[in-house]
């Protein structure tokens, strides 16, 4: 098979990974007060375990849904449940939480207990520790990693993809997990590829990170480290089984479909932590950055702590902070308030101030399509934004899903590349959701 290192389409934006990615991995302050959000992953209701007023030790199980695809919430601070109580979260929406003050004591719950090593665990008993870990995809999916690693008899996969792209500007937590943490991503990957039942793993990762790609070549036993081109959204699943392993993911299909199981490296590192130790999800690496934060780093931190905590750890910004992002500039999210909490998908927060969106947005204004294509040209699933745009305007679903806008990753490089400036991803992202509503 011929590697061709890249995919069709996508786009090179400014990387700004300068500012945290020679900054190691640390250990966030242990905060006063979590916020944990019940709801942090597919799958609902969820229902607290615990009530105001009760103590709470370090790994214990609060949150558990009845819904097959769930993940169940864990605290990471002992401490007095002060509210169990709708919070505001990233997305705007009001969820219920678990709000707990810390005792500083950080003791352990009895229910943290290793789980056996690889060559006596079971594929079942995996899965298993998986599930009660409450471990979903930390590359931005949150879907429930037990069930990925449960595909169907049908479906033979062949082949595991390791993501380590990383392909979003700004972040850097997965490229410093590669460096920092190769003993459990190497350990998760072998443990991945044991209950799967491959013998072919891959690891992905972007031509702009040469010391991972060196680093992982000498550390790590059969695993074949691909350097892939420097091109956004190499990340994306589809985009990288087609440059890793030349198969085209079809139409509304799986990455299981055609034999392959994609895991993200935090996703690969925090299987081996927990059967290790058997420590649930309780934290996340996380790059908090922007190019006026003062002090910006990898922090590994625990689930509920608040964004402006950590914003104020990381030493404030010099200026005003006008807009801040969960996850990176291109498919983030711009958060309603600082006093919302990490959850499991929040890989970066990016601190932008007043200064830097009166320059992005000087001479800003939406101008007529001029048909010019580029969109077209960028797009990684070859779909046509610009008509995909027209039809949402006009609210025509059943023809936004004709032309496949299901399809969309919602990667933004359609938006990006538009010389008028047309607001592309963010229409067909409300094209998605009404097809999901009204369009059978
Ligand atoms: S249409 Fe969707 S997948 Fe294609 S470039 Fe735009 S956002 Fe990305
Ligand atoms: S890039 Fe913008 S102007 Fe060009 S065809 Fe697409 S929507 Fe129209």
């Amino acid at each position: 098979m011929l590697f061709k290192n890249t995919f069709v389409g996508g786009i090179h934006p400014p990387e700004e990974k300068e500012f945290t990615e020679k900054l190691g991995i640390e250990e966030a302050t242990l905060p006063k007060q979590v916020v944990i959000p019940l709801h942090q992953c597919t799958g609902f209701p969820y229902r607290s375990l615990v009530a105001k007023g009760d103590l709470v030790k370090v790994g214990q199980k609060i949150g558990d849904s009845d819904s097959a695809i769930s993940a169940p919430v864990h605290t990471g601070i002992s401490g007095k449940v002060v509210a169990v109580e709708p919070r505001l979260t990233f997305m705007g929406r009001m969820v219920e939480s678990v709000v707990i003050d810390s005792d500083g004591k950080q003791d352990v719950s009895d229910s943290v207990k290793p789980h056996p090593v690889i060559e006596k665990i079971s594929i079942q008993e995996i899965v298993e520790a998986v599930k009660n870990a409450g471990i979903v995809g930390l590359g931005g999916a949150v879907f429930p990693t037990h069930i990925k690693l449960s595909p169907p008899k049908e479906k033979r996969i062949d082949n595991l993809i390791v993501n380590g792209a990383e392909c979003e500007p700004y972040l850097t937590c997965d490229y410093r997990l590669m460096l920092d943490d190769i003993f459990n991503l190497a350990y998760g990957i072998d443990i991945a590829r044991k209950v799967l039942g491959v013998s072919k793993a891959y690891i992905g990762i972007e031509d702009n990170k040469p010391v991972a790609i060196d680093y992982l070549r000498k550390k790590l036993n059969r695993v074949e480290v691909r350097a892939l081109k420097t091109k956004y959204p190499q990340g994306g699943e589809k985009q990288l089984i087609k440059t890793i392993l030349n198969r085209e993911v079809p139409s509304g299909g799986l990455p299981m479909d055609v034999g392959v199981m994609v895991l993200n490296v935090a996703t690969c590192a925090q299987i081996a932590k927990t059967l290790k130790t058997g420590m649930p999800m309780i934290d996340r690496v996380v790059t908090v950055t922007g190019k006026y934060l003062r002090n910006p780093a990898n922090l590994r931190v625990k689930i509920g702590t608040l964004y402006r905590d950590l914003i104020e750890e990381c030493g404030g910004v010099d200026g005003t902070i006008r807009k801040v992002l969960c996850g990176g500039p291109m498919m983030g999210v711009a958060v309603p308030s600082l006093d919302i909490p990490v959850h499991k998908g929040t890989s970066g927060i990016v601190v932008f101030t007043q200064k830097e969106i009166d320059e992005m947005e000087r001479d800003r204004y939406e101008e007529v399509c001029v048909r010019c294509g580029r969109c077209t040209e960028v797009c990684p699933v070859y779909l046509n934004p610009s008509l995909l745009a027209d039809y949402a305007e006009k609210g025509d679903w059943e023809m936004c899903k004709k032309l496949n806008a299901m399809d969309c990753i919602e990667c933004g490089a359609c938006s990006f590349v538009c010389g008028s400036r047309r607001d592309i991803v963010q229409l067909i992202k409300l094209a998605k959701d009404n097809i999901r509503k009204h369009v059978k």
